[in-house]
């Protein structure tokens, strides 16, 4: 959840990030056995992220969604790795060096989204007053373009945002807004995907990497889409479908 825009130390202590990994340049299709796909669960138990608008944790929901796509694409036949528990729970700095130790060929780090502040509303869900906002829906994508990968992870990004629009998800442009905390860049507008060179965890990946914002967790009727099996694994096989494409060349 990117969702407001304070230091950058904040941005990195919060751990938020998105990464895909390196995947293979040209036409040339990549062995798909030895095609390592690192997981990136975005935030901690300790410092979990956005709440949603019933209360729960963003971290909670990342790893839900991290295990149905590792479940979709090791289906595909892909090597796939998680960061363990010490590195998710580690400080974003210490993320970025698992990460770039870690030799994956494509780095997915795994987000849910939040709105800024200023559009948060309060009602009552069982019997506890909760923020929320249903102004904002869909999900949106990040890649850095300050890297050596900057092209490949723009690709996969590219491949992906196809996948999600064409199960009839729309994406949202809220991150667009020329406001305090957003701002950010729709470098594919026909595809959500936005530019963010400031994240240690894409800017330091060994191989393309992304940022999946899987959608709006604060706003009520998407978080109560995104919280169903049915939703997770949809959106696992629409990136187990992009890596495959990215692999293939395409
Ligand atoms: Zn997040």
């Amino acid at each position: 959840m990117p969702n407001r825009r304070p230091s950058r130390g904040a941005w990195l202590a919060a751990g938020i990030c998105l990464a895909a990994a390196a995947a293979p340049t040209g036409s040339r299709a990549c062995e798909k056995g030895s095609f390592t796909v690192l997981l990136d669960v975005g935030h901690s138990p300790s410092a979990p992220g956005a709440i949603s608008a019933r209360g729960k944790t963003e971290y909670a929901f990342n790893v839900a969604l991290a295990a149905a796509i590792e479940r979709a694409v090791a289906s595909k036949g892909f090597a796939v790795d998680r960061l363990g528990a010490a590195a998710s729970a580690a400080r974003a700095v210490r993320r970025a060096g698992a990460i770039k130790r870690s030799g994956a060929d494509l780095l997915l780090s795994v987000h849910h989204d939040s709105a800024q502040p200023r559009y948060f509303e309060t009602w009552t869900y069982q019997g506890e007053q909760r923020a929320y906002s249903d102004r904002f829906k869909g999900w949106s994508l990040f890649v850095s373009q300050s890297g050596t990968h900057a092209r490949e992870s723009l690709r996969f990004a590219r491949l992906l945002g196809d996948r999600l629009k064409s199960r009839g998800w729309p994406f949202t442009r809220h991150h667009a807004e020329p406001i305090l905390g957003e701002g950010r860049a729709l470098i594919d507008p026909s595809r959500g995907v936005y530019r963010r060179d400031d994240l240690a965890v894409l800017r330091s990946a060994p191989a393309p990497a992304a940022l999946l914002e899987a959608g709006v967790i604060v706003n009520r009727d998407e978080e109560a889409a995104l919280d169903t099996g049915s939703r997770r694994s949809a959106i696992a096989e629409a990136v187990a479908e992009a890596v495959d494409a990215f692999c293939a060349g395409e």
